[in-house]
């Protein structure tokens, strides 16, 4: 049986004559995997948190996005696979296109599965289906380890996970990095910063 191709759905949702975002299948993998947290102000603003697992990004979308308190827990959704390649998209897409609004990559570095170091160890593709996910960021703004938790429905559009800080070293009540820390790791650009340059002269 071919590979499944995980992708389909994001490339059915985009016209890529009319989205600058990427198509996909340029970028491939290196040797620590990678994650992004890409802050969306789309209808609603809300982060888009995406880990690299077997080629692809899986992602979620957190209306609140990430917290640095354990005792904050934040709604995520899943949403499609995206391609490696969307790891460093930032830009502006047009508003009648699906996820019409600009984007900027708030976070990003790579990361370490904790869920690997377990007496049970768990590939993350596993610890997906398992619905508990465990890693370790190194990331600009966040660092330390994060547990994304399935509640609810097992499958399909009612899927609910809470992403929750790990208590760590890492973890402190008093930072609120995205009120703190708006604007993009890549290029130090605000949202009203890509928005202009995306601007026909
Ligand atoms: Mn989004």
């Amino acid at each position: 049986m071919p590979k499944k191709d995980t992708l389909k759905r994001y490339r059915d949702k985009r016209d890529f004559q009319k989205t600058p975002e990427p198509k996909g299948g340029k970028k491939k993998g290196g040797k620590r995997p990678v994650f992004v947290i890409q802050k969306h102000d789309a209808s609603r603003l809300h982060y888009d948190f995406r880990l690299e697992v077997d080629g692809v990004l899986k992602s979620w979308a957190v209306p609140k996005g990430p917290s640095t308190d354990p005792g904050e827990k934040r709604l995520a959704v899943p949403t499609e696979d995206h391609p490696l390649d969307y790891a460093d998209f930032e830009g502006v897409i047009p508003e009648d296109e699906y996820g019409g609004g600009t984007v900027l990559v708030w976070d990003a570095g790579s990361y370490g599965n904790l869920m690997a170091e377990k007496d049970k160890p768990l590939g993350m593709a596993e610890s997906i289906r398992a619905g508990h996910v465990e890693v370790w960021l190194e990331g600009r703004k966040l660092r330390g380890g994060y547990a994304l938790v399935r509640t609810g429905a097992k499958q399909g559009d009612d899927q609910r996970w809470l992403l929750v800080k790990m208590k760590d070293r890492e973890a402190d009540a008093r930072r609120n990095p995205t009120s703190t820390e708006p604007d993009s790791v890549l290029s130090g650009r605000a949202l009203k910063d890509i928005e202009e340059e995306a601007k026909p002269q």
